[in-house]
């Protein structure tokens, strides 16, 4: 038994190591699969994503750790792909042509600020606060609505295999709390959106990004029974940006989740993703 890992950066956009580094890991930990999911560019400047002129090196680097992976390692490449209408989506035909073994697709950006910058949600507290201001007049329910149904088009228009860290807009809770996550209106918009990637068989990634410092995951485990009863195929990821971060958390949500019931995981083998069983020391591998 052991892990997998789909979602994670390396030093071709925010992540820290060279891809070398973390297959090393990989092996350390005697993982079964590793991806390759760094932050695919974006026709504006950001802090995180890749250079448009780095991505032919990055995609030829992933290969190239992959023929040379031992065997019982697969290292997969992949890109997380943003979602902004009219701008960028996961089945870009741009991100089509390049012809990765799958692709998990996030939002980060919601609409404008009245400067013409693209408004991240996963900035700093004041980004957050000035985006609810100045574009939702400081309604923060109208702004999460948009952010969920942002999520919602990228299901239907954007069809990744993976759904990115689908709420980590909370992560703004932990400084201020900025509103309840469980009032009515907010719970509904996060299981619309499960639901909805349940009907469309879009993967939801369990990501542990900040698991070590804040025990939190994205989306919350309040959720995990929810995602249970509607049929929605889970995975775990780590969102890693550096190699000791592969796996952190993976045993907890697992846990979480056979609480619960889940007795599947969404996994790469042979080519395509199945459900596998798994406790909290492992995926079941074929
Ligand atoms: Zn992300
Ligand atoms: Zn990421």
């Amino acid at each position: 038994m052991s892990w997998s890992n789909y979602h994670g950066h390396c030093y071709y956009c925010d992540g820290k190591e060279v891809p070398e580094a973390y297959v090393k890991e990989a092996l350390r930990q005697q993982m079964r699969v590793i991806g390759f999911s760094c932050h695919a560019p974006l026709p504006f400047e950001t802090g995180w994503t890749m250079p448009a002129d780095k991505l032919g090196a990055y995609l030829a680097e992933i290969d190239l750790v992959s023929r040379k992976a031992p065997k019982g390692l697969t290292v997969l490449k992949s890109l997380e792909v943003d979602y902004i209408p009219e701008i960028m989506r996961p089945n870009h035909p741009e991100i089509q042509a390049l012809e990765l073994d799958y692709v998990v697709g996030s939002v980060h950006y919601v609409d404008r600020l009245p400067n013409g910058k693209h408004w991240s949600i996963d900035n700093s507290n004041s980004e957050f606060k000035e985006g609810v201001d100045t574009i939702f007049g400081g309604d923060v329910k109208k702004a999460l609505k948009r952010y969920f149904e942002l999520q919602r088009q990228m299901i239907i228009e954007g069809t990744p295999d993976i759904l990115g860290h689908c709420d980590k807009i909370r992560m703004h809770n932990l400084v201020h709390p900025h509103f309840c996550e469980t009032d009515d209106w907010y719970v509904q918009e996060v299981q619309s959106l499960l639901k909805l990637a349940a009907e469309n068989q879009v993967i939801v990634e369990i990501n542990t990004k900040y698991f070590s410092r804040q025990a939190m995951f994205f989306p919350s485990q309040e959720h995990f029974k929810f995602m249970l009863d509607n049929d929605v195929r889970v995975t775990i990821n780590s969102d890693a940006h550096r190699p000791e971060a592969l796996t952190d958390g993976f045993s907890v949500v697992a846990g979480l989740l056979t609480s619960v019931g889940y007795e599947y995981l969404w996994e790469w083998d042979g080519g395509l993703f199945s459900p596998h069983r798994f406790n909290n020391e492992g995926i079941v591998w074929g």
